[in-house]
């Protein structure tokens, strides 16, 4: 049998420790037996980001916005330990955030659910995919020790010179102050995500804010989101059977735990922080969360969410057995894959991306896994495999 072929390539942005090995173990079993893999490749492995300044990191974002589909391997984000571990010239920012703030993106986070690992939210029957704003809010706050008595106020000051002024407390005694801002621009892109996003996975879309107590920042949020969907999705909405409803964040919260999953929760930048941690653990494991982030403009970058596995790494690199879980690197390039078979028309692409997650949940379904899903699943009959074990035997059964 012909490989299938690729017209546009993926860009591949190859990472660091133990993902940076799996990345090679699923292309040479996995993926270049079957397609002839076209990827424009740019290494994301910390030594080679510090021989370039990190403009690896920039011009992989670019060439994502370039060619609408990249797949990203989980990557070091520097701190004092490694800049000496490394010899780097600098600590340079997270990668994911140099991409992210390229694409002006916004992530999705799904769980890929299998027979055997079953979520602690009893009806969840189907994944929940979470969508956080990644701008803003707390994470870009100031914020005043207040010393005693006195009064806080706040005063925007426009480009003309008039202002405008808010008591915020006046003070008795010693306290606490915070400001934060969000920006329109960001809102909508983040807004124009989620819609789009729903769109693509034909799910439907729910957005929850506290705009009874906050009722111009929050509501602003949800007149954003109101204004995209009337102005720009609403029909497509009805055309394709999804809804868009906006509720409040304490509402949602309450509905999510009571649902059957199967549809895209937005959430403000805090939430979603909180939100996804729960989010992810209730669904089992942090090794079978997929990760895409979609820009404005629709282009898409898949990846795992996880980070780099670095103690399996060092037990690696002592020659030691390893048992890192694949799954949701696989789920990236398989996302990737159908994401680009999909935009170029090419069915044969989007079939493989099906028959290779088909043949990696089997894998698991037929009790053999990782170590990490050993120790939860509900399965009575199981074999713990090693890495490069768990990634041949989904390969027979790609082949079977
Ligand atoms: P991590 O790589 O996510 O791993 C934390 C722990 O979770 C592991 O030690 C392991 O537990 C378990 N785990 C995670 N993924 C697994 C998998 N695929 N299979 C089996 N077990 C898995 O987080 P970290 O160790 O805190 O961070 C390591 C590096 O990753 C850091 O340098 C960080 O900057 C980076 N990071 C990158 C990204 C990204 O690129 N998107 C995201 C997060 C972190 P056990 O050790 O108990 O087996
Ligand atoms: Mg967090």
């Amino acid at each position: 049998m012909g490989k299938i072929a690729m017209t546009t390539p993926i860009v591949e942005m190859d990472g660091d420790e133990m993902t940076r090995i799996l990345w090679k173990l699923i292309k040479e079993h996995l993926l270049t037996p079957y397609i002839d893999l076209r990827t424009e490749y740019y290494d994301l492995g910390l030594k080679h980001r510090d021989e370039t300044d990190d403009q690896v990191t920039v011009d992989s974002a670019n060439a994502a916005l370039k060619y609408g589909v990249a797949v990203k391997c989980a990557t070091i984000t520097p701190n004092a330990e490694r800049v000496t571990e490394y010899g780097l010239k600098k600590m340079y920012k997270s990668p994911n955030g140099t991409i992210r703030a390229i694409l002006d993106g916004t992530v999705f986070r799904t769980p890929v659910m299998v027979k055997g690992i079953e979520p602690c939210v009893k009806n969840w029957e189907t994944p929940i995919t979470l969508a956080r704003h990644a701008y803003g809010d707390v994470y870009k706050n100031t914020e005043i020790r207040v010393p005693g008595a006195g009064t806080a106020e706040l005063v925007f000051t426009a480009e003309d010179g008039t202002q405008t002024r808010e008591v915020i407390q006046k003070f008795t005694g010693p306290g606490i102050i915070q400001g934060i801002h969000n920006t329109d621009r960001s809102i909508t892109s983040f807004a124009k995500a989620c819609f789009q996003y729903a769109l693509d996975e034909k799910k439907d879309l729910w957005f929850g804010t506290k705009d009874t107590i906050s009722k111009t920042y929050d509501r602003r949020f949800r007149e954003i989101f109101e204004a995209a969907f009337q102005g720009e999705y609403k029909e497509k909405f009805e055309q394709a059977g999804l809804t868009y409803f906006y509720t409040l964040i304490d509402d949602a919260v309450a509905r999510v735990m009571k649902s059957r999953g199967g549809f895209i929760w937005a959430c403000k930048n805090y939430d979603g922080d909180v939100m996804s941690d729960m989010v992810s653990s209730a669904f089992g494991s942090l090794a079978m969360m997929t990760s895409v982030l979609v820009s404005p403009t629709g282009a898409y970058e898949y990846e795992a969410a996880h980070g780099t596995v670095q103690r399996h790494y060092y037990k690696y690199l002592k020659g030691e057995p390893t048992s890192t879980n694949p799954v949701a690197t696989i789920f990236a390039w398989s996302g990737a894959l159908r994401k680009r078979g999909e935009l170029d028309g090419s069915q044969e692409l989007q079939d493989f991306a099906d028959r290779l997650e088909k043949a990696t949940l089997g894998t698991i379904e037929s009790g053999k896994m990782t170590k990490d899903l050993a120790l939860i699943t509900t399965l009575d009959d199981v074999t713990t495999l090693n890495t490069e074990e768990f990634i041949l035997e989904i390969q027979k059964n790609l082949e079977g």
